[in-house]
C-alpha cells in the first residue's frame, strides 16, 4: 500500500525527497473518506496537509522530532486542544477540549501529525466498537465482522492503511483484542509507563495508553515517546524509559511460560492450533517452553467487571448536564435536570455498567463483591509474580475466537464479556502485554497471539515479540 514498511524506512525517503510528506498526507485524508463505510474516524483534520509542509521542511533543515511525519490517528477518549473529545458518547457531542494529553503533546513534539480522532466504544466500554453513538466500526479484512474493541476505529484505522499507526486505550483488552481481530500490533503498556493526564477516565486503576501499528519497530518507537513519569498523573512512575527500539541481544535462552488455564474450553480450535504451531517453532529455535499455572486467571472477568464499574460508576458521575456539554431540556428542577441528562445522554451499556458499578459499592454488598475481588485481584497478580519467577514472558492467545459477525453478541453482554477472558488479567495485575498478528483462520480472518511480561519489562516483551516475528518471517 505504501512504499514504506515502517517509520525508519518513511524518513528515509522523506529526507531523501523520494516522497512528498504533504503528498502523504493528502494520500491519506483521500483515502479516509473514499472509505468512510468503515467509520473509523469520529473527526478528522483537515489541517493536516498544511502542518506536513512545515515538518516537511524541518525534515529538510534536518531539525526534526523523532516521529517527524509520522501519520497518526488518536482515539476519541484522549483530548486535544481545541478538538472535539467525544469519548463516542452523545453526553459528550458537542465538548472540545481545553488542553492535550501528555502522550498526545510527546507525539506532537516529536513531529508527528495526528490526522483525526477514531471511533471507539462509548467511554471505552466493549469490545466490538458496536456501542458508539458513532455507530458501529467495520472490521477492513471482511466489513461483516466486527473490528474488536474498544478501540477498534484505531485498529481498523491501521488495517485499512488510513495511517501509519494510531493510540488506542486498554482498560481489560482494548488494544490487543481489536489488534488481534484487525491483524496488527498492539501493545498494552505496564499500568504507570504512560501518563494517563488527558485521557478521560472509565476505570482509572486500570487505563493504559498504546500504540497499533503495522510493524514492531513502530510500536517500539511509539512507545519509547510516549512513556515516562508526568507531574501531572500522580500514577505514573518515575522509572528511566529505555530506548525500546534498539534492544540489547538476548544472553540466555527466552524462558517462554505456557499457562494452560489459556488453553481450555472455548478456544476456537483454529486459533488454538495455530498457537500451538507457533509454539512448536519456538521449541526448535533459541526458546525454552515451560508449563505454567495462573490457576486465579478462571475469577479475572469477574473481578474485573466488579472493579472496573465500580471505579465507572464513580468517574462518570461528574456528566451531570451541568459541567460539560449534552443538557436534557425541559427538567423541572435540578434532580430532574441529571436524571434525563444522563437517561438520554448515556447508551445501554454504559447505564448498565453504572448500576453495576454503584451496586457493588453500596454498602451491605461492598464487603461481598467490591473487598472480595480487590482480594481477587491480588491473588491474580500474585500467580504472575510467581510465573515471572521462572519465566521471561507468558505467552497465549489473544483472543477465545477470530472476528464476530456484527450483531451476534451484541444483545448478549455476558457472551461479549467473554471476549476479554484472555486480556483482563494483564490489567488487573498491571502487567504489559502485546499482540502479534500470527496468521488467518479458514474463513481469512486474523490469528493473534499474547505475550505478557513482567511489570516495566516492556523491553523484554518487545525482545520476545520480534524473535517471534522474526521466526513467522522466515515461514
Ligand atoms: N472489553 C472490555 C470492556 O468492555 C475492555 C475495555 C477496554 O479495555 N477499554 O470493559
Amino acid at each position: 500500500m505504501q512504499s514504506y514498511n515502517n517509520h525508519r524506512e518513511k524518513l528515509t525517503l522523506l529526507k531523501e525527497k523520494k516522497l512528498s510528506l504533504t503528498e502523504n498526507a493528502a494520500f491519506y485524508l483521500d483515502r479516509i473518506s473514499e472509505h468512510k463505510d468503515i467509520n473509523a474516524f469520529n473527526f478528522v483534520f483537515e489541517d493536516s496537509v498544511e502542518i506536513a509542509a512545515n515538518i516537511e521542511k524541518k525534515i529538510h533543515s534536518g531539525n526534526h522530532g523523532r516521529l517527524a511525519g509520522m501519520i497518526i490517528a488518536v482515539k476519541d477518549v484522549l483530548a486535544i486542544k481545541d478538538k472535539p473529545l467525544t469519548c463516542s458518547s452523545k453526553i459528550l457531542r458537542n465538548f472540545n477540549s481545553i488542553f492535550t494529553a501528555t502522550a498526545v503533546e510527546k507525539l506532537i513534539q516529536e513531529d508527528a501529525i495526528i490526522i483525526g480522532k477514531t471511533n471507539c466504544d462509548e467511554f471505552a466500554m466493549g469490545s466490538s466498537n458496536e456501542n458508539s453513538a458513532f455507530g458501529s466500526v467495520l472490521n477492513p479484512i471482511d466489513k461483516t465482522k466486527v473490528p474488536g474493541g474498544s478501540s477498534g476505529g484505531s485498529a481498523a484505522a491501521v488495517a485499512a492503511y488510513l495511517c501509519d499507526a494510531s493510540i488506542g486505550t486498554d482498560t481489560g483488552g482494548s488494544i490487543r483484542q481489536p489488534a488481534a481481530f484487525c491483524g496488527l500490533f498492539g501493545l498494552k503498556p505496564s499500568y504507570g509507563r504512560v501518563s494517563r493526564y488527558g485521557l478521560t477516565a472509565f476505570a482509572s486503576s486500570f487505563d493504559t495508553i498504546g500504540p497499533f501499528a503495522n510493524s514492531l519497530e513502530d510500536i517500539a518507537l511509539i512507545l519509547s515517546v510516549i512513556s515516562g513519569f508526568d507531574e501531572k498523573d500522580s500514577t505514573s512512575a518515575r522509572i528511566e524509559v529505555p530506548d525500546f527500539v534498539t534492544q540489547p541481544d538476548r544472553e540466555k535462552k527466552l524462558k517462554v511460560g505456557i499457562p494452560s488455564e489459556y488453553f481450555g474450553d472455548g478456544l476456537n480450535p483454529e486459533v488454538k492450533n495455530r498457537v500451538l504451531e507457533v509454539i512448536e517453532k519456538l521449541k526448535n529455535v533459541e526458546a525454552e517452553i515451560i508449563d505454567i499455572h495462573l490457576p486465579h486467571n478462571q475469577f479475572a472477568i469477574a473481578a474485573y467487571y466488579i472493579l472496573t464499574t465500580a471505579e465507572a460508576s464513580s468517574n462518570l458521575a461528574r456528566y451531570d448536564g451541568v459541567r460539560y456539554s449534552y443538557r436534557s431540556k425541559d427538567s423541572a428542577n435540578l434532580n430532574d435536570l441529571y436524571t434525563k441528562t444522563r437517561h438520554d445522554g448515556f447508551g445501554d451499556e454504559v447505564k448498565r455498567r453504572i448500576m453495576l458499578g454503584t451496586y457493588v459499592l453500596s454498602s451491605g454488598y461492598y464487603d461481598a463483591y467490591y473487598l472480595k475481588a480487590q482480594k481477587v485481584r491480588r491473588l491474580i497478580k500474585s500467580d504472575f509474580d510467581k510465573a515471572f519467577s521462572i519465566v521471561d514472558v507468558v505467552l497465549t492467545p489473544t483472543s477465545p475466537f477470530t472476528a464476530f459477525s456484527i450483531g451476534e453478541k451484541k444483545d448478549d453482554p455476558l457472551e461479549m464479556y467473554l471476549s476479554d477472558i484472555y486480556t483482563t488479567s494483564a490489567n488487573l495485575a498491571g502487567i504489559p502485554g502485546i499482540n502479534i498478528p500470527i496468521g488467518y483462520d479458514l474463513k481469512g480472518l486474523p490469528i493473534g497471539l499474547q505475550l505478557m511480561a513482567n511489570q516495566f519489562e516492556e523491553q523484554k516483551l518487545l525482545q520476545s515479540a520480534s524473535l517471534i516475528d522474526n521466526l513467522l518471517k522466515q515461514e
